[in-house]
């Protein structure tokens, strides 16, 4: 049985029903449902869930303000958030990512898609917090170390720029965790260093010939951004 609390906001009842029922049959039994921002916010007072699933259309407060005064509160700012939204959201998708949230389902979604999200992105979670202490990353045939930025694919070295070095470091920290370009921007530009989202394109066409035989490790999420390919 799993032991992670999950926090469910969602105002539609036949979709808190939906999700309850899966979730449960999936061994998650530490569950949380609340039909509002502001029930949210009250529930988390007593309530600390290692994973918030929360859908963005909700009466009075809705999920992207949560999501915002979520991630600006220390206390909450490290519970991963997986929005569920309408297909049509793109634009509010691509504001809660960067706000920090850390996935998203789109409605309608299948139980099967709900559950692999959820234990994707706690899976992840814990990996992310392994790699940070250890400063190389391993993933596949794929090493990187950051220390002496050395980056090596299936025992060949390969010589990067200092940005697709940090893009791909960037990525590859988060498998399966969509980054959008602007958030891209934003890791790998210096000071006085303009990049912009146009530019992140061309870097990744770049990476993707370097990493040739394994440029499918970067994958395009279409009109959103870019993610690591989560195995
Ligand atoms: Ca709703």
């Amino acid at each position: 049985m799993a032991k992670e609390k999950i926090l469910i906001v969602e105002d539609e009842e036949d979709i808190q029903e939906l999700i309850r029922y899966n979730l449960e049959k999936e061994g998650f039994r530490n569950l949380q449902v609340v039909d509002s921002g502001e029930g949210a916010l009250e529930a988390l007072k007593t309530f600390s869930p290692d994973l918030i699933l929360l859908d963005l259309m909700l009466p009075g407060m809705d999920g992207l303000a949560l999501c915002r005064q979520l991630k600006s509160v220390p206390d909450t700012a490290a519970i991963p958030i997986i929005m569920l939204t309408a297909k049509s959201e793109e634009t509010d998708i691509i504001i809660g990512l960067e706000m920090g949230a850390d996935d998203y389902i789109a409605k309608p979604f299948s139980n099967k898609v709900l559950v692999a999200r959820i234990r994707s992105v706690l899976r992840r979670r814990k990996q992310s917090l392994a790699d940070d202490g250890a400063g190389i990353l391993k993933r596949g045939g794929l090493v990187m170390n950051r220390g002496k930025r050395e980056v090596a694919l299936n025992g060949s070295s390969i010589t990067m720029t200092f940005s697709e070095f940090e893009i791909l470091y960037m990525l590859a920290r988060r498998p399966g965790w969509v980054f959008t370009r602007n958030q891209i921007v934003n890791e790998v530009k210096g000071d006085d260093y303009p990049v912009t989202e146009r530019a992140i394109d061309v870097q990744i066409v770049g990476l993707r010939k370097k990493l040739k035989g394994s440029e499918d490790m970067i994958e395009t999420v279409r009109g959103v951004g870019y993610r690591f390919k989560n195995d």
